[in-house]
């Protein structure tokens, strides 16, 4: 049995849309950020994915100044942190929401590969209880994956279907110097007007990524288990955070993203995976590191 690589766990730890009325742990001021960075890192923690937080409402923001502020907070309490910065926005035009990438030029940031229905809704009803349309045209996204190469930053394919995977490797990927190789993918179960967690899905959506690619899951909520375990089994890598999911697994509340690194870490232990340094990370994605 070949050995696998060791496991990147990344934190997802404010999110877009959860707030504090649900879980008081999810930061929102930059000082807030970096407290929670600093508990993450010490967990083993070696990637943090960031949505700066508009400070009224709780939900996140591209401003480029809400997300400098945030940037800094972090790369100065915890300078050896890969930060992988939210490019999402259902509201903003392209120019602006590609700004805090091409100002702060972090290591990572994410990279919406379709344009879907995204909603809360009861799964147990069926109701729809909020919901918006993501637009991510494939124009967009080649305007996108322009600045995002020329600020030496690296995408992370975030996979909400079998479509926006086709929509990059199938498509976009065949535009000359588009996307950098070796790819890496985040395999996204359980928001609603994507795909949800299914174990024979996921196998042969990891079977069609080029070769040398790199691969992570999340889950939201009850997805956020079964995703995790089946990565850490077969080589993949983990997100976990509250962004995703503001519980641990015996149904407890978070005390932070942090807390939830623990499980994984359990996990990683009966698997046999040694948990990845910041350094390590790096050079499993192949991040040149910033100074
Ligand atoms: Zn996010």
């Amino acid at each position: 049995m070949p050995r696998l690589p060791k496991l990147i766990i990344c934190a997802a730890i404010a999110g877009g849309a959860t707030l504090k009325s649900q879980n008081e742990h999810v930061p929102y001021r930059p000082e807030e950020f970096a407290d929670e960075v600093e508990r993450c890192s010490a967990e083993g923690v070696s990637i943090v994915h960031v949505h700066a937080k508009d400070l009224g409402s709780g939900y996140g923001t591209i401003d480029l100044e809400a997300n400098r502020a945030v940037y800094n907070a972090i790369r100065s309490r915890c300078p050896d942190m890969i930060v992988n910065i939210s490019s999402a926005s259902f509201f903003d035009d392209k120019e602006t929401r590609i700004l805090p990438v091409t100002e702060l030029k972090p290591e990572m940031c994410s990279f919406n590969t379709n344009s879907m229905n995204f909603a809360l809704v009861s799964y147990r009803t069926g109701e729809v209880k909020l919901e918006a349309v993501y637009r991510n045209p494939f124009l967009d996204q080649v305007f996108y994956a322009k600045k995002i190469r020329a600020a030496g930053t690296k995408p992370e394919f975030e996979i909400f279907d079998p479509g926006g995977l086709n929509n990059i490797i199938g498509i976009l990927d065949k535009q000359e110097g588009l996307f950098d190789h070796p790819m890496h993918f985040q395999f996204v179960y359980g928001v609603a007007g994507g795909m949800t967690w299914d174990q024979k899905l996921h196998i042969a959506l990891v079977d069609m990524l080029p070769r040398g690619s790199t691969w992570s899951v999340c889950g939201v909520g009850p997805n956020q288990v079964p995703a995790v375990f089946q990565a850490v089994i077969t080589g993949g890598h983990a997100r976990i955070g509250l962004e995703d999911n503001i519980w641990n697994p015996d149904k407890t509340l978070s005390q932070g993203s942090w807390e939830q690194v623990r499980w994984v870490k359990d996990l990683a232990r009966v698997a046999n995976r040694e948990i990845a340094s910041c350094a390590e990370a790096r050079a499993i994605l192949g991040l040149p590191g910033r100074p």
